[in-house]
C-alpha cells in the first residue's frame, strides 16, 4: 500500500500526529494507499512555509485525461497571463499622478473538493501563483493524490520551495484549521453550500476575502424549434460527465410541450444504452466517489419515485463490475414537478429531472426557481429568444445551443444566489487573487 505524504516547504512529510487515513478505490471499495491525517499544527507549518517564501477518484480514463490536460492548460494560461496583469493610472488633479496598482493578497488558502482535484487545483493555485501569491492547498480527503503530485512537479518546474504547499487530512480538522488561520489573506473554496457558509464565516472573522463556488441545479431549456439531434447528446453528456459529480452538471431539462414526448423518447434511448463500470475501463460512467455519496444519490431517487415521479429510463452496470464499488445507474426522471425536491436540490449524481413548460416566461421562471444560479443551457434557433433568455436567467454562465459542463478555462466562471460569489477562470480569476493599492503622488 503506497503511503502518500504532505508537501510542505518543498519537502514531503508525515503529519505531526503520525496518523494516516486510508484512500479507498471507489471501483471496489478497497483501500490502496494512505494519506497523512493532518491537523492544526501541519496547517501552521504550511502557512509558515508559504510566508517564508512569500487512482484516486474513480473517474473514467478519458475524463481523467481531460482533467490533467485542463490542469496543465490552467498553468499555461495563467503563466502566459502573469506579465499582462496591470493596474491603471487615474487623471485626478493638476500636479498629481495617481496609480491603482494590483498587488497579491499574500498567503492564500485553497480548499479543493474531490470531484475535479486536478482541474480545480490548476484554476485555483495556478491563478494565485501567477498573481504573486503563495498557496496552502487542502485537497479533499478522498482525492489528495493528484494535488500532492502536482506540487512535486511544480517544484521540479522551478516554483520556489514554500510557495506551493499541500496538506492532506479531514475537512473538519485540516480544512477548518486552514480556514481559521490568521496568516491566510484570501481563501478560495469549492464544495457544498453548507461548508461554504462555514468557510465564509471563518474568513469574515479574519476580515479577509473569500471566493466560493458552491454547485448548482443547472437547467437545460429545450424549445420546440431547437435542433434536437444536436441538443440531446450534449444534454446527456452534461449530466453523466464524471457520474454527475460536477458543479455545472445539467441536472434539469425543461422541455417545451410540443416536443416533450419526442425529446423524452430520444433521452430515454440514450439513457438505456449507458454503461456503468470501473473507471479504468472507460465506460460511460465510473463509480461515484464514496459510499456516502452513493447512498445520498440513491436516497434522493428513491424518495422521488416514492412520491410518484416517473422513472423514465436507467443505464445498467456492466457484467463483472467489482462488488463493493460505488456504482449508481444514470437515471432519467419524467414529468417532474418544478418544485419537487429532486428538481430543487443538488443530487451530485447522474440523475436528470425532466419538466414540461408552455411559454418562454414560464421556462425562465422555472429555470430561476431554485436557490442556485451557476450555469444554464438554452436550445433554440430563435435569435431574439436566445438573447431574452440569456438576460432573464439568473446564472453566472448561460450557454446558447451548446453547454460547457466544467469547461472554459478562458471564460469567467462563478455563481449567483446560493451558487456562491467571486469569479474564477479567465483573467477575472487572476484579478480575484489581487487587491488594489492606490498610490497618489503630488509632484508640483
Ligand atoms: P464538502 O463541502 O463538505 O467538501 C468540500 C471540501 O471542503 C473538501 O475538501 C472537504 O474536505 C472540505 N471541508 C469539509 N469540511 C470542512 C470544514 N469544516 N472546513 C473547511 N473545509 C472543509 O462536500 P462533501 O464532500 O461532503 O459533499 C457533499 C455535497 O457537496 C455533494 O453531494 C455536492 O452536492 C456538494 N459538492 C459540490 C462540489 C462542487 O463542485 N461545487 C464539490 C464537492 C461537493 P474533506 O473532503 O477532506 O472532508
Amino acid at each position: 500500500m503506497t503511503a502518500y505524504l504532505n508537501f510542505i516547504g518543498g519537502e514531503s512529510c508525515q503529519a505531526f500526529s503520525g496518523e494516516t487515513l486510508e484512500v479507498i478505490d471507489p471501483s471496489d471499495g478497497l483501500p490502496f494507499a494512505t494519506i497523512p491525517r493532518s491537523g492544526a499544527q501541519d496547517i501552521a507549518q504550511a502557512v509558515q512555509a508559504a510566508h517564508l517564501e512569500c487512482r484516486d477518484t474513480g473517474k473514467p480514463l478519458a475524463q481523467a485525461k481531460v482533467d490533467i490536460t485542463a490542469c496543465a492548460r490552467y498553468f499555461e494560461y495563467y503563466g502566459g497571463a502573469a506579465d499582462k496583469l496591470h493596474g491603471e493610472t487615474i487623471p485626478y488633479s493638476a500636479g498629481s499622478t495617481v496609480m491603482a496598482i494590483r498587488v497579491p493578497h499574500g498567503v492564500t488558502g485553497h480548499i479543493i473538493p474531490w470531484n475535479y482535484p486536478a482541474q480545480i487545483f490548476g484554476r485555483s493555485a495556478g491563478a494565485a501563483l501567477a498573481a504573486g501569491n503563495a498557496c496552502v492547498v487542502k485537497p479533499a480527503e478522498d482525492a489528495c493524490l493528484t494535488p500532492v503530485r502536482m506540487a512535486q512537479l511544480a517544484l521540479e518546474a522551478g516554483v520556489l520551495p514554500g510557495a506551493l504547499n499541500v496538506v492532506c487530512g479531514l475537512g473538519s480538522e485540516a480544512g477548518a484549521a486552514l480556514t481559521a488561520h490568521p496568516g491566510i489573506a484570501h481563501i478560495s473554496f469549492t464544495g457544498s453550500t453548507e461548508t461554504g457558509a462555514m468557510v465564509a464565516e471563518a474568513a469574515a472573522r479574519r476580515h479577509s476575502p473569500a471566493t466560493l463556488e458552491l454547485g448548482g441545479k443547472s437547467p437545460q431549456i429545450v424549445f420546440a424549434d431547437a435542433n434536437l439531434e444536436r441538443a440531446v447528446p450534449v444534454i446527456v453528456n452534461a449530466i453523466i460527465q464524471n457520474a454527475g459529480q460536477t458543479c455545472t452538471a445539467g441536472s434539469r431539462v425543461l422541455i417545451e410541450r410540443p416536443v416533450y414526448e419526442r425529446v423524452m423518447q430520444m433521452l430515454s434511448e440514450r439513457f438505456a444504452a449507458l454503461r456503468v463500470g470501473p473507471g479504468g475501463k472507460d465506460f460511460d460512467c465510473g463509480p461515484v466517489i464514496n459510499r456516502k455519496q452513493r447512498l445520498k444519490i440513491q436516497a434522493m431517487v428513491d424518495a422521488a419515485t416514492a412520491d410518484g415521479v416517473r422513472l423514465a429510463a436507467q443505464g445498467r452496470l456492466v457484467d463483472g463490475a467489482p462488488e463493493g464499488g460505488h456504482y449508481v445507474m444514470p437515471t432519467l426522471l419524467g414529468e417532474v414537478p418544478a418544485g419537487h425536491t429532486i428538481a430543487q436540490q443538488e443530487v451530485f449524481g447522474p440523475v436528470l429531472a425532466a419538466t414540461v413548460f408552455d411559454t418562454e416566461e414560464e421556462a425562465a421562471d422555472i429555470a430561476n426557481g431554485t436557490d442556485y444560479g451557476l450555469t444554464a443551457g438554452v436550445w433554440t434557433e430563435n435569435g431574439g429568444r436566445q438573447l431574452r433568455m440569456a438576460h432573464a436567467i439568473e446564472a453566472g454562465q448561460v450557454f446558447i445551443n451548446n453547454y460547457g459542463a466544467g469547461g472554459g478555462i478562458e471564460l469567467p466562471f462563478g455563481g449567483m444566489k446560493h451558487s456562491g460569489y467571486g469569479r474564477e477562470k479567465a483573467f477575472e480569476g487572476l484579478r480575484g487573487f489581487t487587491t488594489i493599492k492606490t498610490i497618489a503622488i503630488q509632484h508640483d
